[in-house]
């Protein structure tokens, strides 16, 4: 049997939280039951922070009463405070997603929090996120790196060591910044994956420099067996100047089935969706695999 690599589908919250035009609540919500159709089993649907920071996220409430669960399925949050889990805890969210930015000057933009604060307020959400008795993700952003150089591999192994020790469900290093090579991806999964053992590592990468699959093929090679994607390639923090993309989800997945992985995702499926949202945004969408009619895939 071959490998089975797990997709994380990010496209409905990094993939839109940047978007100015207002995507309906009902086409969110049929992107994310296609995407159930298409066969990805872990979606982050949506996040839950003030309206106010994230225009696009607004309708959190609403698009998680929308959408059809499957029991099979795990539908995931983003949340950054303690109001942000008592909503998604609300909602009928099961799966949180927390993180702390390695880069001490871009958690003080992106979450007006240096790391030392950052650290300890980490760990009360973990706290609380439990007390729901929720599945936590704990995520380090900016893993590979930020503008200012403030990130070293060995902090990021002490926040994952940190991370691991409060009892994380998982474990997430986000190439926010899309710095990351494959050399580094191979270095830091060698000494983190042996740190998490039996704890599932996720990466998340953004293709800014355009090494995103050759990232996920580097960490695939070095045993990380799951992955934040985003149909079409949509994807970016507002806090990082220039920041493109995650990996598209059908690139990804194509790649991975060429190679003789196994995803349970079915290409075309992810793609149409692609394809419904640059109608929705009225332009077309980073990803190279939804501009390509079905019968020139390359899947296995
Ligand atoms: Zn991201």
């Amino acid at each position: 049997m071959s490998k089975m690599i797990h997709i994380v589908e990010v496209g409905l919250r990094d993939g839109l939280q940047r978007e100015t035009v207002p995507i309906p609540t009902a086409d969110k919500i049929r992107m994310i039951d296609r995407l159930t159709a298409a066969g990805i089993r872990q979606i982050q649907v949506t996040s839950f922070v003030h309206p106010k920071l994230v225009p696009q996220m607004a309708d959190a409430e609403a698009v998680c009463a929308g959408i059809q669960r499957r029991p099979d399925v795990r539908y995931s949050a983003l949340v950054l405070n303690a109001k942000g889990v008592e909503r998604a805890h609300a909602a009928g969210i099961t799966d949180i997603d927390l993180s702390i930015s390695a880069s001490d000057a871009h958690g003080r933009k992106n979450a007006n929090m240096g790391l030392q604060e950052a650290v300890a307020h980490f760990a009360e959400m973990v706290a609380l996120a439990r007390s729901y008795g929720m599945r936590v993700r704990g995520g380090i952003q900016c893993a590979f790196g930020y503008y200012v150089d403030d990130v070293t591999p060995d902090l990021v192994l002490e926040l994952a060591r940190q991370h691991l020790a409060l009892g994380v469900d998982s474990l997430a290093l986000a190439d926010s910044t899309g710095m990351a090579n494959p050399a580094q991806i191979r270095a830091m999964l060698a000494s983190v994956l042996p740190l998490a053992g039996d704890v599932p590592v996720v990466l998340h990468l953004h293709d800014t420099r355009g090494m995103g699959l050759a990232n996920v093929l580097a960490a695939v090679e070095a045993g990380c067996a799951t992955f934040d994607t985003a149909f079409g390639g949509m994807g970016g923090c507002n806090f990082i100047e220039g920041a493109a993309g995650n990996v598209p989800t059908e690139d990804t997945v194509n790649m991975l089935h060429a190679l003789g992985y196994t995803t349970g995702v079915d290409v075309e499926q992810v793609a149409q969706v692609s394809r419904m949202l640059a109608g929705l945004l009225g332009r077309p969408l980073p990803g190279k695999l939804y501009q390509l009619t079905e019968e020139r895939h390359n899947t296995g």
